[in-house]
């Protein structure tokens, strides 16, 4: 049985400011080793939640872009306490990736999948099912949700 938080499940940045709820199964858990992701979370790498675009909701606070500010991916941080607390990509398609350690119960949590291994600090080695050396192919990710989902 793969690891799934218990539904709802809230969270918030550091300061509580922003709030978050996820009302729907995660679609996937992932690990990101990607000097991007390094840098924003000041640590070895980022972990995320992946929920359908529905069943997440902010539910208080007004977050702002933070990271690369590009057009297509969109980190969405506290304005005050700076946390980066979830990603949209645009345009949507389909979900929204929560930071995993914003959630007031985030001790369920374990990477199913991990991508961009060729960044990966060396002593960085995770217990997941599914490693990506760089991003998966678009077509990988039905594949790796489903294998996330059915077990
Ligand atoms: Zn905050
Ligand atoms: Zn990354």
């Amino acid at each position: 049985m793969t690891a799934a938080p218990t539904l709802p499940a809230e969270g918030g940045c550091r300061c509580g400011a922003i709030r978050v709820r996820i009302s729907a199964p995660p679609l996937l858990t992932a690990a990101c080793h990607c000097t991007g992701c390094q840098r924003m979370t000041a640590s070895a790498f980022s972990i995320t939640v992946t929920v359908p675009t529905q069943g997440f909701e902010l539910l208080q606070g007004e977050p702002v872009i933070g990271g690369l500010h590009g057009e297509q991916i969109h980190h969405f941080h506290c304005d005050y306490c700076k946390s980066w607390v979830f990603t949209r990509v645009e345009p949507d398609m389909g979900f929204v990736n929560v930071r995993a350690t914003m959630l007031d119960d985030a001790s369920w949590f374990e990477p199913f999948a991990e991508f961009w291994t060729s960044e990966k600090l060396a002593w960085a080695n995770l217990p997941v099912v599914h490693s990506f050396e760089t991003q998966p192919a678009i077509e990988e990710f039905g594949p790796l949700v489903a294998d996330y989902m059915g077990r």
